[in-house]
């Protein structure tokens, strides 16, 4: 019998075996806090204290996509659709601008119509005259042509996240509908499409899904690494009543489990990728109140306050019992300034925040700050 690796020692290391990924996912709970304080100390090491804001606008709820956990999915006729309109996807901007974010994220269900397309992109072309330059755009609007995602990138976006959910192939047949249209392959083209047009991207996966081990957890983790990958958004998988993936609720982890679990995936993330992005998600506050705090001590450097106008919120639910969705954009960030300098972090305010990662990828100077 092997003896059982000193956890200690494993983090010495300055990257993991798969093996020994699985074991430091494996860890129970005293064990874990050495990974979290690992990480806290490689974050400050490497990309500091300063956490970027993206004011998230969540633009529509309407998709042609059924992904089996989404709650905005096409099959869900429990939901109103709805689209914001340019002025409002304006004001969110004005907003962002008024408030020194430097950032905004504008995120939608997948519609591939050359109507779609242009919308959004005279939507990014908009916001830039509007803020003469200063506001950068992050899309998150599902897979896309390589033509679209370079006319969007041409009107001035540029970061994109687009989550592969899982890289497991056989997972993700399990959590979408077993046709063409949502295809693993396809999810890896797009993102090949997305870096070779210029985008920094992000993507993510889902953390205690039904049918998903610690091997495949692992495995996620490597992938980022071996796609080089920018920036990530990833958290626990919350069911949601009106999916085909809630009858496997009995499969699930507790959710304080999930919660935890996650919090390993993004401390392992920030030690084994020093120099990424990594977003703390609305995910992780949904499960522990201060999830999303506990994610930014362990490890993540990018918060998305949610910008959106108030009537649309409740419309927006990815997953149940999302956080915030009857707060004033204004009362968010009132509660997320104090909680930041609390944990002594700092804002980087009107600073686009971007991926360290990609900027020594195409500039071998490690001596220039992407933030200045
Ligand atoms: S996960 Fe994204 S692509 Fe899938 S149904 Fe939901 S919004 Fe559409």
């Amino acid at each position: 019998m092997n003896p059982k690796p000193n956890i200690q020692n494993l983090l010495e290391k300055e990257s993991f075996s798969h093996d020994e990924l699985v074991t430091l996912l494996s860890v129970d709970k005293a064990e874990q806090e050495l990974i979290f304080e690992k990480a806290s100390q490689v974050k400050q090491n490497t990309v500091g204290n300063k956490v970027y804001l993206r004011g998230l606008v969540e633009y529509s709820n309407i998709c042609t996509k059924n992904c089996l956990y989404c709650g905005v999915r096409s099959g869900n006729k429990n939901i109103r659709r709805y689209r914001l309109t340019e002025n409002e996807v304006l004001e969110a901007a004005q907003f962002v601008l008024d408030h020194h974010f430097g950032s905004m994220v504008i995120q939608g269900g997948e519609l591939s119509s050359t109507q779609n397309t242009r919308r959004i992109g005279q939507l990014v072309t908009k916001i830039k005259q509007l803020s003469q330059g200063k506001i950068g755009i992050t899309l998150s609007m599902g897979e896309q042509s390589r033509e679209t995602y370079r006319y969007w990138f041409e009107c001035g976006a540029h970061r994109y996240l687009l989550r592969i959910e899982t890289s497991n192939p056989d997972l993700y047949k399990k959590i979408h509908p077993m046709d063409t249209f949502h295809s693993f392959e396809k999810r890896l083209q797009a993102l090949d499409d997305l870096r070779n047009e210029g985008f920094q991207v992000g993507t993510g996966v889902m953390i205690g899904l039904p049918f998903q081990t610690n091997d495949d957890l692992a495995n996620d983790l490597e992938f980022f690494k071996n796609f080089d990958i920018d920036m990530i958004g990833m958290g626990p998988y919350i069911e949601h009543k009106n999916t085909p993936l809630y009858q496997y609720k009995d499969l699930l982890l507790p959710p304080l489990d999930r919660f935890y679990l996650s919090l390993k995936m993004l401390a392992l993330l920030r030690i084994t990728m020093p120099d990424i992005n990594i977003a703390a998600t609305t995910a992780m506050e949904t499960i522990h109140p201060r999830g999303k705090i506990l994610a930014l001590q362990t490890g993540a450097n990018v918060m998305m306050p949610n910008i959106t106008p108030l009537k649309y919120r409740d419309d927006y639910l990815l997953y149940e019992g999302k956080p915030h969705i009857n707060e004033e954009s204004q009362l968010i960030l009132d509660h997320l300034i104090q909680d930041i300098s609390a944990i002594h972090c700092e804002i980087g305010w009107d600073n686009w925040g971007d991926s360290r990662h990609f900027f020594y990828r195409h500039y071998e100077n490690k001596e220039i700050d992407p933030n200045p």
